[in-house]
């Protein structure tokens, strides 16, 4: 593998997307990344003169990802790493949350995803060699109130990923889940959609953790330059893991989460045991 490499990031236009852009330019790297409008373009064309390519893209344009990938792939050169950072996060109680907003959600953190992986791979598979990273959330292992759509299509994608990374394994294509806990970029200030609130059952549990997301802002305990050196750490490994936490939060909250699921499988082993034919 050559020392210098071409990056395709998805969403550079701030948080983490940006973060990552900065880190592979700073190490020699190529990256072409996506915004979606003028400003962002010019914005991340102007951080290298010759090796910062802005696109403009949006994920959810789907039918658009395949020939932005194949100009790349011939004006630029080959795509040796894909980073599927783009993405959001909607908040909303349940009940609360209109149907269209999780198509929504799903819409970008999954199925914009998807599209870009299933436009780069015919590249990647044919010289055995490229690097998926998705960007998933420790909400696609851990939940919480408010978060239904966002840790359903983060729990998608940490599926979609883990098989992937079996059915590219043999072919050189490596895939990387990489799951941050909370760091401070703008996912919890202007990116992220909430919906109203409108049932009151709902306010005792909810009303603290909205406000609490709220004044957490901007005071994350997660560095984003940080976690651009780890994706650069990620990609450079010789047999890179298909799950990477980020985060001492992530850590914790996991760690607790999959003990508590193994003590619950165990409490109803039983019960699960006894459906097999005897
Ligand atoms: P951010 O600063 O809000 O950045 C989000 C990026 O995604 C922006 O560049 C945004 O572009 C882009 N984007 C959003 N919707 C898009 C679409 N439809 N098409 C193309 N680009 C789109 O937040 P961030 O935290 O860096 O988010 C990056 C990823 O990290 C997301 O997938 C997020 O879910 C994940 N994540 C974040 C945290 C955290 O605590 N920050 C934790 C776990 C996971 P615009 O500027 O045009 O909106």
């Amino acid at each position: 593998m050559s020392d210098t490499q071409i990056f395709l990031i998805t969403g550079v236009s701030s948080g983490f997307g940006r973060a990552f852009a900065q880190a592979a330019l700073a190490a020699g790297h190529t990256v072409v990344g996506t915004v979606r409008d003028a400003t962002a373009r010019a914005a991340f064309a102007a951080l290298h003169p010759t090796r910062a390519h802005a696109i403009l893209l949006d994920v959810t344009d789907t039918d658009a990802i395949a020939p932005v990938v194949a100009t790349v792939e011939r004006e630029v050169g080959p795509v040796a790493v894909l980073v599927n950072n783009a993405g959001y996060g909607h908040e909303g109680i349940l009940e609360e949350s209109p149907l269209r907003e999780m198509r929504r959600q799903f819409e970008v953190n999954v199925f914009g995803a998807v599209a870009m992986i299933q436009a780069v791979l015919p590249f990647m598979r044919g010289r055995r060699a490229g690097h998926i990273v998705n960007i998933t959330s420790m909400g696609g292992f851990i939940t919480m109130p408010g978060l239904a759509y966002y840790c359903g299509s983060k729990f998608a994608l940490e599926g979609v990923s883990e098989v992937l990374a079996k059915e590219v394994r043999d072919l050189g294509v490596r895939v990387t889940a990489v799951a941050p806990g909370s760091f401070r970029t703008d996912w919890a200030g202007r990116s992220m959609v909430r919906s109203a609130r409108g049932i009151a059952d709902y306010d005792r549990l909810f009303d603290p953790v909205r406000q609490a997301r709220e004044e957490k802002s901007g005071r994350q305990a997660g560095d984003p330059t940080k976690a651009a050196q780890a994706l650069l750490a990620l990609v450079a490994a010789e047999a890179p893991p298909v799950h990477l936490l980020l985060g001492t939060d992530a850590l914790s909250l996991v760690r607790d989460k999959l003990a508590a699921l193994e003590a619950e499988i165990t409490a109803w082993e039983d019960l699960t045991r006894s459906t097999d034919f005897t």
